[in-house]
Formats: structure tokens, sequence, C-alpha cells
């Protein structure tokens, strides 16, 4: 094994949770509507893409707040907010990290092994996510692909193939984290192998051609995932 890399999205953090969901909630109060998101709810608007998309569905479905004519401006400024809130959120180190990825990052480091982060999120919030949540000594040691270094979001393996490139990777040598269906996809599209720790909302996805799936890597006495486990991946 060469490389272990990982999603930032919903696998360093539950980030649509707690990140995402948390942030417009915030949005809403401090636009003064009485309105908040339960966990549920935002699984059934997260089958809408994309955030001012789902806050429209909403409105659709629940009434909007004020009249017609005002509703673009209405939708882009709370987007906007929203969008300030949740890199609030991050920079705050307020977004807990998922369980196990400290611990696993760090088998990586002692063992020498490269490690990156490939998202097709923001580079901004990767980069805020990486450095602060993990920290400025091992995001030393995580370089991030993010964002628009690539024209193709996942499930596109654009991201893993420039990571590839860049770092001069044999991807049959790489093991990637994920959570997502679209994840898993543009990791074995790569070329690479792929576990998948569900996260909140991917519970009901379709991982066949994950090497494993857990619930979390895993701390104490719910370790699910060690690094031996991904070399074995590899060597299999
Ligand atoms: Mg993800």
């Amino acid at each position: 094994m060469q490389a272990l890399i990982f999603d930032c999205d919903g696998v360093l953090a539950d980030t649509e949770r707690d990140g995402h969901r948390v942030a417009f909630n915030k949005a809403f109060t401090a636009k003064g509507l009485d309105l908040e998101w339960s966990v549920e709810r935002y699984g059934e608007l997260l089958k809408t893409a994309g955030g001012k998309e789902r806050m429209r569905r909403h409105f659709d479905e629940t009434g909007w707040p004020g009249p017609e004519a005002g509703r673009d401006t209405f939708i882009k400024d709370l987007h906007k907010l929203k969008t300030d809130l949740f890199m609030e959120l991050i920079e705050s180190g307020r977004l807990p990290l998922r369980s196990g990825v400290a611990r696993v990052i760090d088998e990586a480091i002692a063992a020498g092994l490269k490690l990156a982060v490939c998202s097709t999120s923001s580079e901004r919030a990767v980069q805020a996510a990486v450095n602060i949540m993990l920290g400025p000594e091992r995001a030393a040691y995580l370089p991030i692909f993010a964002g628009d270094m690539v024209p193709a979001k996942k499930p596109d393996p654009a991201i893993y193939k420039l990571a590839r490139d860049q770092l001069g990777l044999d991807p049959d040598r790489c093991v990637v984290i994920e959570d997502s269906n679209n994840g898993l996809r543009a990791a074995i599209g790569a070329g690479m192998h792929c576990i998948v720790t569900i996260s909140s909302y991917t519970g009901g996805e379709d991982f066949t051609g994950a090497e494993l799936v857990v619930p979390e890597l895993g701390d104490g006495d719910a370790i699910a995932i060690r690094l031996a486990d991904c070399q074995a991946v590899c060597a299999s």
C-alpha cells in the first residue's frame, strides 16, 4: 500500500447533518424565520441537489414567508448567509471529526504512507476542515485536491486521477475512504480500492464494489478499521 486518501464531506465529518443543516437553521433564525430543519426533514430535502433549490422546495411544500416578487432575492440572501455561517462553523472548530479519522491518519503517517484529501466541494471549506479539525501537524501531511481543480464533480473520477498524477501514485496501491455512492464510483473509476464509512444520510445507497462497508472507522472499543485492514485490502 502506497497511499490512503480521504473524501472530506461525510468522511472527515458528518458535514450534512452537523454542518450544512446547522448553518441553514442558523440562517433561518438570523433572518427571523420560525423554521428549523430536523435531521429527518433535512434527509428528505437532500434528495434535491443544491442549497438554493433545497430551500425553494421546502417553501414550495410548506408555504413561502413573503410575496412572490421578492423570492429570488430572498433565497439568494439566505443562501449567502448560510454559506458564511457554514464557513464560520468549520473555522470555529465546532464541527466534530468522525470517530477513528484522526487515529487512522496517525497510523498512516507513522507507517510513512502518502496521504491526501480529495473532494469536489469548495476548496476553502475543505482546507478549513482539514487545518482546523485535524490540526496543522496532520494537515502538513495531507495535500488537498478540491473544488475547481477538476472540471467534473464526483462520481467522475477526475479528482482521484489528479491526486494520482500529482502524487505519482499507483492506483492499485491506493485505498480511498468514502461515504457515498458518488464517491465510491469516483474512487473505483480511478482504479483505486475503496472502503465506505456510511454517514447520516448515505445508509440507503448502493455500495457495490466497495472492499468494506462499515458504520465508522471507530475508536476505542468500537474500532472497525485499522491501517492493517487497509493494507490487507491492497494486498488482496
Ligand atoms: Mg462524501
